[in-house]
């Protein structure tokens, strides 16, 4: 099965994927396309705790995956002149996984932790006071002999990312200093994307075969950059090696990814609510099942940019599709009285 081009951040045990990202990930502001709210809103936090000799507040960076929230932590500890420790939820499963991280930390290092919101539950204890006091709380021995110890720690910066705030405690995010949202892309923001990253990798592309591309990358950087990737093997195959607008269509043709940037797994996901629940609303359990795909994978990766190119529309009852969908699929309006239809009509674009 070829790897879906809409899938989670590769893993940084595969060292060809490795060097990719790094070759291509923006180091300072100046490389950062768009987001300019947040980068005015940083620049002005890093001027300031520049200018007071402290470290940077803590920051929370949320929204879709690929939209640049590691890169971001990587541009402030750049920007900062940090140091940079990058980790991940999951990944720390002890509390003293976490003291050990804590206590290697220098003054004014950044600890970046991605997946913020799958920490264990110990575990994001300890972070409490490390974030507040920049002290560590540990207990030393069991039973009745037991006893616990304060140790200071350096006044590092914690980036923390996550796909859903929703999912995190309210005493660990009333604890960072700065919270930002990640907004969607433009298409032209992505085009620029596509093309700088083809300058880094000497990728020769025209400006329409960009554009092209910019409308189905799914306003996504991490997408942007993958889909190059593939349409530059088509290129070089089947061409002279120059992504135009003939190859990129021929090639996302093979990918079969259509002018939305759908894949056939989204297709999949609306046909269903479509065929078997006359556009819904249904819930995300039962479209899980339905379409055998993880709930945390439609709600991370299939939904956030279905929703903003409105074509799936979130209720209090489920998920339901609107009438761009239908034109969009090709498929017949119902007849019957659709919930919400009125709703629906105010979605269309
Ligand atoms: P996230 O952490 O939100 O999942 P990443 O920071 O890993 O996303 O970004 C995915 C890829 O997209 C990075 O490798 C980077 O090269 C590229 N990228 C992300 N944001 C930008 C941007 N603003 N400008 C240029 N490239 C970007």
């Amino acid at each position: 099965m070829i790897e879906r081009i809409v899938g989670p951040a590769p893993k940084t045990d595969d060292p060809v994927e490795e060097e990719f990202e790094i070759k291509l990930r923006p180091h300072d502001f100046a490389n950062y396309i768009g987001q300019d709210r947040l980068k005015q809103n940083l620049q002005l936090a890093i001027q300031a705790a520049k200018k007071r000799g402290e470290p940077l507040d803590h920051v929370l960076l949320y929204g879709p995956p690929g939209l640049g929230k590691t890169t971001m932590a990587s541009v402030l500890a750049n920007e900062m002149g940090a140091q940079i420790r990058i980790t991940s939820g999951p990944a720390i499963e002890r509390a003293g996984d976490l003291a050990s991280l804590l206590t290697n930390l220098q003054d004014g290092d950044i600890l970046f932790i991605d997946e913020i919101h799958r920490l264990h539950r110990t575990v994001e204890e300890v972070l409490y006071s490390a974030m507040e006091d920049f002290k560590l709380d540990i207990m030393l021995g069991k039973g009745p002999s037991a006893r616990s110890m304060r140790l200071d720690l350096p006044h590092f910066t914690l980036i923390g990312a996550t796909t859903r705030t929703g999912a995190l405690a309210a005493p660990l995010r009333d604890r960072f200093g700065h919270i930002h949202r990640l907004e969607f892309y433009t298409p032209e923001q992505v085009e620029q994307i596509i093309v700088r990253t083809a300058g880094i990798l000497g990728i020769k592309i025209d400006k329409p075969g960009a554009g092209l591309l910019a409308e189905r990358a799914r306003l996504t950087p991490r997408i942007a950059n993958r889909l190059l990737k593939r349409v530059r093997d088509y290129a070089d195959v089947n061409g002279d090696g120059i992504i135009d607008t003939v190859i990129s269509t021929r090639a996302l043709q093979l990918l079969e990814i259509d002018e939305l940037g759908l894949d056939p797994a989204d297709r999949m996901l609306l046909l269903a609510i479509i065929e078997n629940y006359n556009g819904g609303p249904v819930g995300v359990e039962t479209l899980a099942a339905l379409t055998a795909e993880e709930r945390s994978t439609i709600e991370d990766f299939i939904e956030p940019y279905l929703m903003q190119i409105g074509l799936l529309e979130r209720t209090p009852r489920g998920r339901k599709v609107t009438d761009k969908t239908y034109k969009h699929l090709g498929k017949p309006m119902p007849t019957d009285n659709r919930d919400g239809g009125n709703n629906v009509q105010a979605t269309l674009v």
